[in-house]
């Protein structure tokens, strides 16, 4: 035992074990417990010696007696305290009677290798615009979801007890034998209608009166999920233990999946932006100027530098002028921007605006023809070609053609074919 001269300990290994202060309350104890027992549980993929650990802090410091005592003496103190040779219980009976709403501490294994059930995950997709996740914003939502009964603490019954059904014998499952020939039987297992497979039922008069022997009732919950700047499509947002609660159940998570909408003038790729502008040709060749409304409302003015001609399909880019990165705000990646040239609409110019163009444009010397070379030169005629549909149809000729010939001689190598 521990006497009074004993050196005062400065342990806070519990503490940290649960990520709260020295002055925390009861109540952040348990919230923290639960956070992250559930985060650690091995069940759900959780390393078991942390699980364990978390067990036993919570186990010392939901108990006043047993956190004064750790406060002032430290952990061996403890466990000479404690007895029975520094034990302490079983992480899961610890973790049962938490979520269980059950005995409390030191039950000695009257719930052991009894396991609870995880609740199912929802998982919503939650649609956002782009300006959403460039300026950050938060969303609410109302979610019903199902709760334990306030009353019967999710008993279902006034008395907290339930009685054996007498359909399946309390396992849940009712197996039905039906002859389908002779001497054929066949044999069909399903949930048990009575007690819908929970293996109890209530009696009438036991019935909980607010949710009718239910254990759950539904409570309508808004939910303020927070979209922050630079979150990616795809990105997830855990509410966890938000989900259905259910008896014996760990009440799952709710996960928000981040879906950005299409937007209408700019197009994302990670952190960067793009737009696509079209310039007349006039202004691609004497020069721009143009404003771009961002997606936090600012108006960016684009120009051209003086005397640069813009090729059609060129791209510049604005340095920090694009998506924001997540958790680092601060840094933004690029804003590029593509340029399409609209040559003029009708196909003909006159030949006065021939003339002037070609008094003003540059013209190449190496396209002049001399008259003597003309002399020998054949006329042709031009004709107006779809390029595309014509790129189509040949593909689709040449496949037709090595389907065909691999369908005459199976054994012929396709370099062969490519060679005729
Ligand atoms: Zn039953
Ligand atoms: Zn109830």
């Amino acid at each position: 035992m521990f006497g009074r001269g004993q050196k005062k300990s400065d342990s806070t290994k519990y503490y940290d074990v649960l990520g709260v202060s020295k002055s925390a309350s009861e109540d952040e104890i348990k919230k923290a417990y639960r956070k992250a027992a559930m985060k650690n549980h091995p069940d759900k993929g959780g390393d078991p010696e942390k699980f364990k650990e978390l067990s036993q802090a919570y186990e010392v410091l939901s108990d006043a007696e047993k956190r004064e005592m750790y406060d002032q003496y430290g952990e061996d103190a403890l466990k000479e305290g404690m007895g029975g040779g520094g034990s302490f219980n079983n992480p899961f009976d610890i973790f049962e009677s938490f979520f269980g709403g059950g005995a409390g501490f030191g039950a000695g294994g009257s719930s052991r290798g009894r396991r609870q059930k995880h609740g199912e995950d929802v998982v919503h997709s939650l649609k956002v615009s782009l300006e959403d996740v460039y300026n950050g914003t938060t969303k609410k939502l109302s979610l019903s979801r199902n709760v334990l009964c306030s009353k019967c603490k999710g008993k279902g019954s006034k008395s907290g007890t339930a009685g054996r059904c007498f359909g399946c014998q309390g396992t849940g499952m009712k197996i039905t034998r039906r002859q389908i020939g002779m001497g054929m039987i066949q044999q069909m297992q399903h949930v048990c209608p009575e007690c819908r497979g929970t293996g109890e039922v209530i009696s009438e008069r036991d019935r909980c009166p607010q949710c009718k022997g239910n254990k759950v009732s539904q409570e309508k919950k808004v939910l303020e999920v927070n979209v922050e700047k630079g979150m990616q499509q795809g990105q997830k947002i855990v509410f966890e233990g938000q989900a259905d609660e259910a008896p014996d159940t760990i009440t799952g998570d709710i996960v928000f999946v981040v879906q950005v909408k299409e937007h209408p003038r700019f197009r994302r790729e990670h952190d960067d932006l793009y737009i696509d502008q079209n310039l007349t040709l006039s202004e691609a060749l004497c020069g721009f100027q143009f404003a771009v409304t961002h997606l936090d409302g600012r108006q960016l003015l684009i120009k051209s530098n003086p005397g640069e001609v813009i090729r059609p399909g060129q791209h510049k880019a604005i340095n920090d002028e694009g998506m924001p990165q997540h958790n680092r705000p601060f840094i933004k990646g690029r804003l590029f921007i593509k340029f399409n040239v609209d040559f003029p609409d009708s196909g003909f110019l006159s030949p006065d605006q021939c003339q002037l163009l070609e008094k003003e444009l540059p013209q190449k010397t190496s396209n002049h023809l001399s008259d003597m070379e003309l002399d020998n030169c054949e006329e042709t005629t031009l004709h107006d070609v779809n390029i595309k549909e014509e790129m189509r149809r040949k593909k689709q000729q040449q496949y037709q053609e090595a389907y065909d010939e691999d369908d005459d001689e199976p054994s012929m190598p396709r370099v062969q074919c490519a060679q005729q």
